[in-house]
């Protein structure tokens, strides 16, 4: 009796599973009269309908007929339809200037004003973004769990710093975090920004403790820097062996380590220690990007601040901070040439903007700086199928979004596209006022926003 009782819930079980299966048939949407650009091509596919099934694109080119009943259809009504935008230098949980993080805000806050700028940088048109550093792993997993609105992230969590590098923001009296007897301040807590650790064995010790709690991979810190005001620009931080072990600790972890560098010297150290990122390089040579291409390694520069006049980033750095400010800006207008000349295929996409949200919202900026140097298509490559390329290549084992392809509109990837007014490969400015330019919005097969 007992066991004929026990098969009857299993039926019964077995009949509701059976009848939310039927229910729920993967969500639909078609994309009709769409001019498409699939982040790869030169131009624009003409008037096409593009079919999203669950959170992947099931046919581009596809016919009405293609979709199911209950579909949505979306006429795009010739607009241009893209890959969602890609940013590799975010800092989406560092919401506030670091003084106002340290000093005058709590964790709570701290948290909100994160969960405001993630929900942001999805409302400007990006629907990725590698995190340079910032406590972006909990920001990963509320989007993941749907408690928040964003993009998908990789986030890099604390950044790894010697001491007095570029990522040790103590003020000058504050003791040391690592000595006996003293209490990591807030920047140097797991839901703050660094790590400071000196030695292969702290090195490897903080390396392990940032993937275990969620990193897609390591940012380390391996030369001076604006924000800083113990590491001077010229300085090289971490000795070979230092970054060799972060590298051996993200490898054995199935990903990478990224670094900030901005002069030769540290590019060298770092391209020969095995790291794949060198962020910024903006102090660079063409010695150093030649070590770059001989490793087959990406280059991350940011040219956000050029779209700015240089008193508004003296103001926003403080006078401490202007004269290593001023060099980086002046620098960067070399690496843009050096970077355009180099004619290599493996340059990011990232704005490295930090701060209030007005400061992250400059990050499509980047567009019309890089627009001066390279074809609009060639720009729209970097933030969608390039960038796309160095997160899948790259992030390996440690990749958390492996359904699909990233970047890209085809058959498989995932669905994740914007709807322009307009055509961005003649008029990149477009990208620079998404608010009024981008009617759709979708991300993982779900819509965003839709202002048609
Ligand atoms: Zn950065």
């Amino acid at each position: 009796m007992k066991k004929l009782l026990l098969s009857l819930v299993f039926a019964a079980n077995f009949s509701a599973i059976a009848a939310d299966n039927k229910e729920e048939l993967p969500k639909q949407t078609l994309f009709t009269n769409v001019h498409v650009w699939d982040g790869t091509s030169e131009g624009i596919t003409k008037k096409i309908n593009v079919l999203v099934e669950g959170n992947l694109i099931k046919k581009v080119r596809a016919d009405k007929s293609d979709a199911r009943k209950d579909a949505t259809i979306i006429n795009g009504d010739g607009k241009v339809l893209m890959p969602g935008l890609i940013d590799t230098h975010t800092h989406i949980a560092v919401p506030e200037q670091l003084d106002v993080l340290t000093n005058k805000v709590d964790t709570i806050y701290w948290g909100i004003s994160a969960a405001q700028v993630t929900q942001d940088w999805l409302m400007r048109g990006y629907t990725t973004v590698r995190d340079a550093g910032g406590p972006a792993v909990a920001v990963m997993k509320a989007v993941k769990d749907g408690k928040l609105i964003g993009p998908r992230v990789y986030p890099s969590g604390q950044v790894i710093s010697q001491t007095s590098g570029h990522g040790d923001h103590r003020d000058y009296n504050t003791p040391h975090p690592n000595l006996p007897g003293n209490t990591p301040q807030k920047m140097q807590k797991p839901e703050g920004l660094e790590m400071i650790c000196d030695g292969v064995a702290e090195v490897l010790r903080c390396s392990r403790e940032v993937l275990r709690t969620g990193a897609t991979q390591l940012k380390v810190m391996v030369g001076g820097g604006a924000s800083s005001s113990f590491g001077p620009l010229y300085t090289l931080q971490y000795l070979p062996e230092e970054i060799e072990a972060a590298v051996r600790a993200a490898r054995d972890y199935g990903t990478y380590v990224m670094v900030h560098a901005y002069h030769d010297e540290s590019i060298f150290r770092a391209m020969n220690a095995g790291v794949r990122s060198i962020e910024h390089g903006t102090l660079m040579s063409e010695k150093g990007m030649k070590a770059i291409m001989e490793k087959d390694a990406w280059i991350s520069p940011y040219f956000t601040m050029l779209s700015l006049p240089w008193e508004t980033i003296e103001a926003y750095v403080g006078p401490q901070n202007a004269p290593k400010a001023k060099q980086i800006y002046d620098g960067a207008k070399n690496q843009l040439r050096i970077l355009k000349e180099s004619g290599y295929d493996k340059i990011a996409f990232g704005a490295d903007v930090v701060g209030p949200l007005s400061v992250q919202q400059t990050a499509n900026n980047e567009f019309v700086v890089r627009a001066k140097y390279w074809k609009p298509v060639e720009v729209l490559k970097q933030a969608t199928f390039n960038n796309a390329r160095m997160l899948k290549e790259e992030t390996g084992l440690r990749n958390p979004y492996q359904a699909g392809d990233l970047g890209v509109i085809k058959a498989g990837a995932y669905a994740d596209m914007i709807l322009v007014d307009g055509n961005p490969l003649e008029k990149i400015e477009l990208l620079v006022d998404p608010t009024n330019t981008l009617k759709v919005i979708m991300k993982d097969g779900m819509v965003y926003k839709n202002t048609l």
